[in-house]
């Protein structure tokens, strides 16, 4: 780590939580993180533009437009071979950023026979300024869109994409502390600094612990040493809706995120500001935070509920399989001049000590449906152009 980890700048929001805490006690770490996300008045995600160069991260649909026209083909694919192209169905996504990934999707499917047809595009956002930004990069494909704030009232036969959604749940964090799990909070130190606590300060809630994803997997009674930490996304009534929504209806869902796939004990909370890593608690409202995905215990919970799961995989492997070589060369092909920008973006999205590794792609389904494609066979791409 290449930053100082006692840096704590006093941004609006830190003076704002310093003050609650004073009064009222220590903050668990996933209110901490929720606060900096989504505080009405100063959170990051309420408030700003995160994405792209002048944001404070890239992800990958901003690197190389090959990777939302792949997953557009692939969702056609699911659509046409796997639910048997019914008339109304639904392509939505989870927190769509800049819109650039669905703005891609939908260029690549437009010419697919009856897809846009009788679809339904919806996009799941909480965040004014990024609802904004999707609708300017939707509109020029006129194709109709709705947005809401949570996956409620979203009806199948769907495809849902999620990528770098997941990270971005606020996660609980358990912390072995004399011989028990407590949850981990936000405190201030002496200096009046926000700091982590040890777990002692707030009272657990076990029963939260044993419900949450993740929660099946850490035994209460194992002993492991003090500190350590065990982290669970409270995102059960996601999972349990997409469940709901897949018993009525086809459902596929593509899950890509960075994470890891066995469940392991370790604080993975992180903060990107300015494109460069920081200290999570070093600009509350101000820094992106996420934490690792969690896929063996997000697996877990989804087969609980009655979905089924395919992968996880790395990403370099999933694009490689939905021909990403191919298309980049095409696409180079056909424009000389941009040759070099479409290679270097392919090469960011596939390398191996890169995001092609640290990414993973995991898919979710409906028991009626069929492995979904790219988990288990090479698309020919040429079939649906
Ligand atoms: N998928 C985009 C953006 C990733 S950033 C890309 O790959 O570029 C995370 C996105 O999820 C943002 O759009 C953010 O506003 C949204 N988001 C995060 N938590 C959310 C929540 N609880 N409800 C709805 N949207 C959320």
């Amino acid at each position: 780590m290449s930053y100082d980890p006692a840096a704590r700048r006093k941004t609006p929001l830190a003076l704002v939580l310093a003050d609650e805490i004073r009064r009222n006690g220590p903050m668990p770490v996933r209110e901490y993180m929720a606060r900096c996300l989504w505080d009405e008045q100063h959170g990051y995600y309420a408030t700003r533009l995160p994405l792209g160069q002048a944001g404070d991260f890239i992800t990958a649909p901003e690197i190389s437009q090959t990777f939302g026209e792949l997953i557009g083909l692939w969702a056609a694919v699911v659509w046409r071979d796997l639910m048997g192209a019914p008339a109304t169905h639904t392509l939505a996504e989870l927190g769509p950023g800049r819109g650039t990934l669905m703005r891609d999707v939908l260029r690549a499917t437009a010419k697919v026979a009856g897809f846009q047809t009788g679809m339904r595009c919806h996009l799941v956002e909480a965040s004014a300024p990024l609802i904004a930004q999707q609708r300017a990069a939707l509109e020029p494909s006129g194709v109709p869109v709705t947005w809401s704030g949570a996956l409620d009232g979203v009806a199948g036969p769907a495809v849902l994409l999620a990528n770098e959604f997941f990270d971005a749940l606020p996660v609980t964090q358990w912390i072995m502390t004399n011989g028990r799990y407590e949850e981990r909070s936000v405190v201030l130190n002496g200096a009046g600094d926000l700091a982590f606590g040890d777990g002692s300060a707030v009272a657990p809630d076990v029963a939260e612990l044993r419900a949450s994803v993740g929660g099946a997997k850490v035994s209460l009674e194992q002993k492991t040493p003090d500190g350590s930490i065990w982290e669970i996304i409270p995102k059960t009534e996601l999972v349990e809706s997409l469940a709901a929504m897949a018993d009525a209806a086809p459902l596929a869902m593509l899950v890509i995120d960075y994470g890891h796939e066995k469940s392991a004990f370790g604080d993975t909370l992180q903060a990107v500001r300015n494109h460069a890593h920081e200290h999570p608690l070093t600009s509350p409202g101000e820094a992106d935070l996420s934490a690792q995905v969690d896929f063996d215990a997000l697996g877990g919970a989804a087969t609980g509920c009655g979905l089924v799961v395919d992968g996880p995989i790395t990403q370099a492997e999933f694009l490689g399989r939905l021909g990403i070589v191919e298309r980049a060369r095409r696409l180079m092909t056909a424009n000389p001049a941009r040759a070099a920008e479409i290679e270097s973006g392919v090469a960011r999205l596939m390398a191996p000590d890169g995001m092609g590794t640290r990414f993973k792609v995991m898919g979710l389904r409906s028991r009626s449906l069929p492995n979904l494609p790219g988990f288990d066979a090479v698309i020919e791409e040429n079939k649906h152009r």
